[in-house]
């Protein structure tokens, strides 16, 4: 109900603030966050300034301080989810520097306890659940893809081939984080992977949940799965994250470099009538936003710089042409808003979390960041 008022008022695009607290071992230096109002209101503190003028006063639809909890994040994201179920296209971003908390923020520091859980994983949750409620009206269908945006390359991340590599990495992840429930699930995992490409592949040749769908809703040639319960997805997803990793000096830095696109399609069909209905929910975690100077890297660091770049400009040039209800939304600039095309713009509903860096050290990045947010709201 809330999500629609302020839609009529503003448009399909909301845009929620995040600070993430200062880190334990982490010096506490003076914060540049000098206030954050009731209404979504921040204002930032320059550090090298006195007085009145090195205030800055932004505006979004939400800031979320410190000690909001996943939970509490969750709660105002909520409504969004559920209108995926109706047949809306929602995309959800974090953007932000690199160490903001873009991660935490979608996906969590951990996904043993559920407290900790970010919103894809109490997305996907919520979404079975209602479709659980449903049981008796419709049937829905879940399927799910995950691919990486890196140099303006599409990977998909649940693709079969480069399996080999996928396995010991898969296999690492869980002896880190496994408890007994997870062990038993590595050993469901092996057996059912083969079927699942199996069944995944079926689907793809019948034309169900393929790329053929009006509106290319699906990212094309990237695999989708079929998905029955939240403990599929997450399997899903660690598998994705171990995939992320291939190939890269670190898991952190490969991560902060390149954009991970986690795809949600949902198809119900109402069973009375036959009619069905298809929504989908993208859940991005972008690359970092900070900007790389241009003496201090060559090579390949400054190709990924320059990809990065463009790739965030596009996609701010985007939503600032659906914000402004531009005749032209330039869509064809870049690979990240070419695959979010479905669920940018027309009835499609977008959220993106604005993440920032209370240290003082980050004030630069941090303006630079409710810039290009301010811009797109
Ligand atoms: P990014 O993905 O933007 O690079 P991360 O999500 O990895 O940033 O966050 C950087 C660090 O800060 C991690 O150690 C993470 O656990 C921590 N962190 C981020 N946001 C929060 C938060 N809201 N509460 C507690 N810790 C957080
Ligand atoms: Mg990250």
């Amino acid at each position: 109900k809330l999500y629609n008022e302020v839609q009529d008022l503003k448009g399909n695009i909301r845009v929620y603030c995040r600070i993430r607290p200062f880190l334990r071992g982490q010096n506490k230096k003076q914060t540049t966050i000098e206030y954050i109002g009731e209404n979504g209101e921040i204002v930032v503190a320059n550090p090298s300034k006195q007085g009145k003028e090195s205030h800055k006063l932004f505006k979004f639809n939400k800031v979320f301080g410190p000690t909001s909890t996943q939970e509490e994040v969750f709660l105002d994201t909520q409504p969004l989810i559920r209108s995926v179920l109706d047949g809306y296209n929602v995309c959800i971003f974090a953007y932000g520097q690199t160490g903001s908390g873009k991660t935490y923020t979608m996906s969590g520091p951990s996904i043993v306890s559920k407290e900790d859980w970010g919103v894809n994983y109490r997305a996907l949750n919520d979404l079975f659940h209602i479709s659980q409620s449903r049981k008796s009206a419709f049937i829905y269908e879940v399927g799910v893809q995950m691919v990486e945006i890196y140099n303006e390359q599409v990977r998909d991340l649940l693709s079969s081939d480069g399996s080999q590599k996928r396995y010991p990495s898969f296999t690492y992840f869980y002896l880190l984080f496994a408890t007994k429930k997870y062990i038993k699930q590595i050993l469901l995992h092996y057996c059912s992977n083969s079927i699942r490409n199996f069944i995944s592949f079926n689907l793809h040749t019948l034309g169900i949940l393929t790329s053929s769908q009006p509106n290319g809703l699906a990212v094309p040639d990237a695999s989708m799965h079929p998905v029955k319960s939240t403990t599929d997805v997450l399997e899903l997803m660690q598998i994705g994250q171990a995939n992320r990793a291939v190939g890269a000096t670190a898991l952190n830095e490969r991560s902060s470099r390149s954009h991970s696109v986690l795809t949600v399609h949902i198809r119900g069909t109402e069973l009375e009538t036959g009619a069905a209905l298809r929504g989908s929910l993208h859940l991005v975690d972008l690359a970092g936003s900070e900007r790389v100077d241009r003496s201090e890297v060559t090579g390949d660091r400054l190709r990924e710089a320059q990809h990065i770049n463009k790739s965030l400009s596009a996609l701010g040039d985007v939503i600032f042409a659906l914000a402004q209800k531009s005749a032209h939304v330039p869509y064809r600039n870049s690979k990240l808003t070419q695959v979010l095309q479905s669920s940018l713009g027309g009835q499609a509903k977008t959220l993106m979390f604005v993440q920032l860096n209370p240290d003082i050290d980050s004030y630069s990045e941090t303006v630079s960041t409710l810039k290009f947010a301010e811009r797109v709201s």
